[in-house]
């Protein structure tokens, strides 16, 4: 293979919302693959991803998108990944990696592995990164940059498939890591599950306030309520899904959540100022920390506006192919 080869030859998504349309944008910036397919469930969305021309290719059913794909990736909601799984199996090219890009991943391990053929290598993935919008028009090129990306390869998956991942990853501007995929869903419960349960819970709290106006919350949000606004505008059938194939780690994440708001609840009963400014004073820290580690910005407003990101990697050369 030439220096300047892509690193894929024909890149597969299913599904063309906020991940699959960044993926597919980011995939032609950096030259990741020779050509790109998508499509989705819709008929409305594969023409707006046509009429985007983010994509080389707009067709209309998974088992067309994934002919002669190299690789194929899942941009769908968890709970979807089974049964498109089953779908597209006996049209997959013998020695495709097929990825999947969702938020939880021991469920779609049980779900999409049995039913991929032998000589297919199943390499789930998790680009920890978002906005709360949706559809083919919310993706940009440099979503990844800078994010993680975490990689669950079950076992026995050919290591150089799983590298061979990693670099289409890197090559979009992710950092990658790889853990199991039970640990990574316990991570992620903590990480993100939880906040969002406490932000849909929260913005849920105030609508049915009867003593506090709906315009009185709106006008007063920006003490905090705002950025949980954001969170709690993220994308319904998603959630739904994350929530139901989490369950385990969410409710165990949710039980110590419990504990603590209990003892803070105490603390605030007892004018225990001390307990309360030690507990302040910890989360503080971690704020900081992760601000100094690069994973978001001491600006006031909570994400990060697409004029702040950092530039994509340089273009990228192929130097290697897996078979
Ligand atoms: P999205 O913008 O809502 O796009 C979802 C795509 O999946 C659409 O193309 C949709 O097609 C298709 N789809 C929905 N239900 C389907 C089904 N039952 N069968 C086949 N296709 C279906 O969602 P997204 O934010 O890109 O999320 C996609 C995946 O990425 C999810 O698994 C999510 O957990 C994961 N993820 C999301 C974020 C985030 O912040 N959003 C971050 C990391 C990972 P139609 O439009 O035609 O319905």
């Amino acid at each position: 293979m030439s220096a300047k080869a892509p690193l894929f030859n024909r890149l597969a998504l299913i599904g063309v919302g906020l991940i699959g349309s960044s993926i597919a944008r980011a995939a032609r910036v950096q030259n990741a693959a020779g050509s790109i397919v998508v499509t989705a469930r819709s008929p409305a969305t594969r023409q707006r991803a046509a009429e985007l021309g983010i994509a080389d290719q707009v067709v209309e059913t998974n088992a067309a998108a994934v002919e002669g794909a190299d690789l194929v990736i899942m941009c769908i909601p968890v709970g979807a990944c089974g049964a498109v799984a089953r779908e597209i199996a006996p049209h997959l090219k013998s020695g495709a990696i097929v990825s999947d890009v969702g938020s939880v991943k021991g469920s779609v391990v049980r779900d999409v592995a049995p039913h991929l053929p032998k000589g297919v290598h199943f390499v789930p993935a998790h680009p920890v990164a978002g906005t709360e919008y949706s559809g083919p028009d919310a993706g940009f090129a440099e979503l990844f940059v800078n994010r993680w990306c975490i990689l669950t390869p079950p076992e026995g998956v050919d290591p150089k498939a799983t590298e061979k991942l990693a670099q289409f990853w890197r090559l979009l501007g992710a950092n990658v890591d790889t853990m199991a995929p039970d640990h990574h869903d316990l991570v992620l419960a903590i990480t993100s599950h939880l906040p969002h349960l406490i932000a849909y819970t929260i913005v849920g709290t105030a609508e049915e306030l009867q003593s506090v106006t709906r315009s009185e919350v709106l006008k007063f949000s920006a003490g905090g309520f705002r950025d949980f606004t954001r969170i709690a505008a993220s994308d319904p059938t998603m959630w739904r899904d994350i929530f139901l194939a989490n369950k385990d780690a969410v409710l165990e994440m949710l039980g110590r959540f419990n504990e603590d708001v209990s003892a803070l609840t105490k603390a605030i009963r007892k004018g225990d100022g001390d307990a309360l400014f030690d507990h302040f004073t910890r989360t503080r820290a971690i704020r900081k920390g992760i601000v100094d580690i690069g994973q978001d910005s001491p600006a006031p407003d909570f994400g990060r506006p697409h004029s702040g990101l950092a530039p994509l990697p340089k273009p990228y050369a192929a130097d290697g192919d897996l078979e």
